[in-house]
């Protein structure tokens, strides 16, 4: 098949969160598979920033969108290690900021021009994609526009259009005067009447509108958003939809997220061979000035911090429990200023046993998950997740909350039998987190041999898990395969 994948970020050239891993995992793994695949994204400038060079291959252009002209141009790239082509949609005035998102109050020009662009740059390639896949609200505007605006060109009369949810929380919801900037004025009707009328156009909303199928990254996470509760607002329209909304757990990058190969660690392990998480570990103790301690057991945090992090609970938990336990906490994220203030204060008030990095930094990311025992992820809500998954891979038990894609990758840990691969608890709220996190005290026990063993065997469970790209890519296949026939 031919596949254009339109999303806003792809690692290593722009990624926040989750959204970049699969920007890039699963283009690679679809073409690993036969498909011809090829990338679009914005060039923000921390895209150029680190030195790369692409080639043009659209030198010019232009777009009229309502009162505003706007020029691009067009670069190629490939996905590192592969042949997968990624086009750049080079507009500096929209795309040079420092950070991808957010700032300028411009959000819905920004990411309708790369919509635009996707569709033109089809054509100035005469490159007939089968399925275009967009991904979250900024990709969301490609299923109209390809109706409104393009079906009059054979070139797409066999395309259709797939959108993934990676997060319902962020739709791109804007006021309805913005309408004229997405150079779809004339086809005001198509849009959400109800939405329109009470001042709103949603990107997200619309995508769910006419992409001929839509997914989410985890069959749990498919199910919360149809219901009132989880559905953010959109939970009326999913439900029309379900019919065409399927949940497809993400899988992770197994070259990427390897512990036997990664080279950001001082030493390798595996399932078979774990020797090596004991030297990572001491080396993330010593670069987090923490003393190394083998029975002590280190917890660790990845995460941008913010709400849907379930930081507060964190916040209201640990203090106590540091105070009353052995255990140490390494914390890497950033996000909001209250959390980074919290993280800060709480390394002060525990100098040996805690430590906070308030960067974004891959190589430390990948330190962390190598070099701790235990991942906390007490996420409020959770689409799918990747960290917990890295972990798991990492022989680094994961600690979670029951809820989308945690639910669907992590299973309750049972002594009596052995089964299981972390610590769950269902109730969002103090007393599930601060149980769950006692769970993993006591399973840790003494960290003398009899305890060691039992979890060695729970850290093997997790690792031995087929969380790859290879055991998933066959699900969006299929998916695409029902769209066309559609
Ligand atoms: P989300 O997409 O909601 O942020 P995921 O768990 O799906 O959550 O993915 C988060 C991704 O972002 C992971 O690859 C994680 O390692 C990475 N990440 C988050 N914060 C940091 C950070 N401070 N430094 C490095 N990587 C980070």
């Amino acid at each position: 098949m031919n596949i254009l994948f339109a999303s806003s970020e792809v690692a290593p050239f722009a990624k926040t969160g989750g959204l970049g891993d699969v920007g890039a995992a699963l283009p690679r793994a679809l073409a690993t598979a036969g498909h011809d695949v090829r990338v679009v994204l914005p060039m923000y400038s921390r895209v150029h920033a680190a030195g790369r060079t692409f080639t043009e291959v659209v030198p010019e252009l232009w777009l009229q969108l309502g009162d505003v002209k706007v020029r691009t141009s067009v670069y190629e790239g490939a996905l590192p290690g592969t042949k997968v082509p990624v086009y750049f949609v080079r507009c500096p005035g929209l795309y040079d900021r420092p950070s991808l998102y957010g700032s300028g109050g411009d959000e819905h020009l920004r990411f309708a021009v790369l919509n635009w662009v996707a569709l033109e740059l089809c054509q100035r390639l005469r490159f007939a994609p089968d399925v275009i896949h967009c991904n979250d609200w900024q990709t969301a505007l490609i299923p109209l526009l390809l109706r409104a605006r393009f079906s009059w060109d054979r070139l797409f009369s066999g395309t259709r259009t797939v959108l993934t949810i990676h997060n319902l929380g962020h739709q791109g919801t804007f006021p309805a005067s913005v309408m004229p900037q997405t150079g779809l004025a004339d086809s005001w009707y198509l849009f959400h009447q109800d939405e329109l009328r009470a001042g709103r156009l949603g990107f997200l909303m619309t995508g769910l509108l006419y992409a001929n199928a839509i997914t989410t990254v985890s069959p749990t996470y498919a199910r919360e958003i149809q219901t009132r509760e989880q559905g953010v607002g959109l939970d009326h329209v999913l439900r029309q939809r379900a019919d065409v909304l399927t949940g497809i757990l993400n899988g992770i990058d197994e070259d990427e997220w390897n512990p036997a190969t990664d080279k950001h660690l001082p030493a390798n392990f595996s399932a078979e061979a774990l020797a090596g998480k004991e030297a990572c570990k001491r080396a993330l103790c010593e670069s987090a000035r923490l003393p190394y301690r083998r029975e002590v057991p280190v917890f660790s945090l990845v995460a941008r911090l913010v709400w849907q992090k379930g930081i507060d609970l964190v916040q209201s938990v640990l203090p106590n429990l540091l105070r009353h336990h052995r255990f140490q906490l390494v914390v890497l994220g950033k996000g909001e200023h209250k959390y980074e203030e919290f993280f800060r204060l709480l390394q002060r008030a525990f100098p040996q046993k805690v430590h906070y990095d308030a960067r974004f930094s891959e190589p430390r990311a990948h330190l962390v998950e190598a070099g701790s025992d235990v991942f906390l992820m007490p996420s409020r809500y959770e689409p799918c997740g990747l960290n917990q998954m890295y972990s798991l891979r990492y022989g680094t038990v994961p600690v979670v909350h029951k809820t989308g894609g945690l639910a669907d990758t992590v299973w309750q840990y049972q002594p009596a039998t052995g089964r299981g691969t972390g610590f769950v608890f269902d109730h969002f709220d103090e007393a599930g987190l601060s149980w769950a996190i006692r769970r993993a005290l006591d399973v840790w026990g003494s960290g003398a041999a009899e305890y060691r063993a039992r979890w060695e065997a729970l850290q093997r469970a997790g690792m031995q898990l087929p969380l790859g790209w290879k055991h998933r890519v066959g699900r969006y296949v299929e998916v695409y395969e029902r769209a066309r026939a559609r």
